[in-house]
């Protein structure tokens, strides 16, 4: 069996206990943090669903491997659709994600035969987007599945969900792989031994997130900045931290995705501060940067750095959710720890 998943050894063992004893649901339900391969699992099960090898998921036969390309025409994802160009009137600029347009349109496809496969497969990712609306039509159609569909609700946050959606499916929980299966799954795709470790402590668990880095270098690059920084924050005026609130919010405008990241590398940079505070050193994640988190964990005051580590997650929430990157942006600079003033003459 080729699931190969780093650390969802038990979650694939399930789903092709059930296969193999012709079990399959009409609906799972996926939980589990971020970036943990919720997604990879679904399509694992697409696959599962329709492969013509003799151990199902092949990965090599026709349907397998249009599934990873993508291109089966009975696999697809439900997702939040990002852009409101080419949107109806009624929904520009209404609150972002899954809307009941989308699981209306489903309920026509679904109600099709399979064109190429065995099993249509649908993914709504992330499920827990779905507003109210959406999630009610949707219950109609899981009261009623039509035959040869299967649904995966992909959530990070399942008690987002109608408990009703949640009832009629069968719950899988994916976990954070340990940094050591992340380590070992770096080493087995050829990542260089200092870097494996290196990735696995920053990944805190998130393989996908390890793998796109150690495949592209520009993002540990990128990060080297934020973290540079976050260093340089806390000394930094208000007139300063406004100036820089004003050029990241215009990033933000750009490429959302990299402010995102940035606030990832701030707020894990924060926590290792607050690590290091407490004695803690050993479960640092940005190992490699010991000697400054040392030094801001003696300059800084711990009740600053814990509201901020709290901040930061507000803020990248916020912008998610369409706030005025500005405001935002704004508002939490000022909020950084701040070094204690020397004394003035
Ligand atoms: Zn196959």
């Amino acid at each position: 069996m080729t699931w190969g998943l780093v650390g969802q050894e038990r979650a694939a063992a399930a789903l092709e206990r059930s296969l193999a004893a012709g079990r399959a649901a009409h609906a799972y339900l996926f939980v589990g943090p971020e970036r943990v391969g919720k997604h990879t699992l679904a399509l694992k099960l697409a696959q599962a669903l329709n492969c013509e090898g003799d151990e199902p998921p092949c990965g090599a036969c026709e349907p397998c491997r249009r599934i990873a390309a993508g291109i089966h025409a009975d696999v697809q994802t439900v997702t939040v659709e990002s852009d409101e160009e080419g949107l109806p009137a009624d929904r520009q600029g209404a609150q972002k994600g899954i809307h009941v347009s989308q699981i209306r349109e489903l309920e026509r496809v679904t109600a099709l035969k399979p064109f190429q496969g065995r099993n249509r497969v649908v993914i709504i990712d992330p499920a827990d987007e779905m507003n109210a609306s959406a999630q009610n039509a949707f219950l109609k159609t899981l009261e009623e599945p039509p035959p040869q569909v299967v649904f995966v609700l992909v959530a990070a946050d399942e008690s987002r969900l109608l408990p009703t959606i949640r009832s009629r499916c069968r719950r899988l929980e994916l976990r954070l792989p340990s940094v050591a299966d992340v380590e070992t799954a770096l080493l087995e795709r050829g990542v260089d031994e200092e870097r494996a470790r290196l990735l696995a402590r920053l990944s805190r668990g998130r393989v996908g997130w390890a793998l796109e880095v150690a495949a592209d270098p520009s993002l540990l690059e990128r990060r080297r900045e934020s973290l540079s920084r976050a260093g340089a924050l806390a000394s930094m005026s208000v007139a300063q931290r406004l100036e820089l609130a004003e050029r990241l919010a215009q990033d933000f405008r750009r490429r959302p995705e990299a402010l995102l990241a940035d606030l990832e590398a701030w707020r894990d940079w924060w926590r290792d501060v607050l690590l290091v505070q407490g004695g803690a050193e050993d479960g640092v994640a940005n190992v490699d940067r010991l000697p400054e988190l040392r030094r801001d964990a003696a300059r800084l005051p711990r009740d600053e750095v814990a509201a901020f580590v709290r901040a930061v997650e507000e803020a990248r929430r916020y912008l998610g959710e369409n706030a005025q990157p500005r405001l935002v942006m704004e508002t939490l600079l000022l909020d950084a720890p701040r070094e204690a003033q020397p004394a003035r003459r």
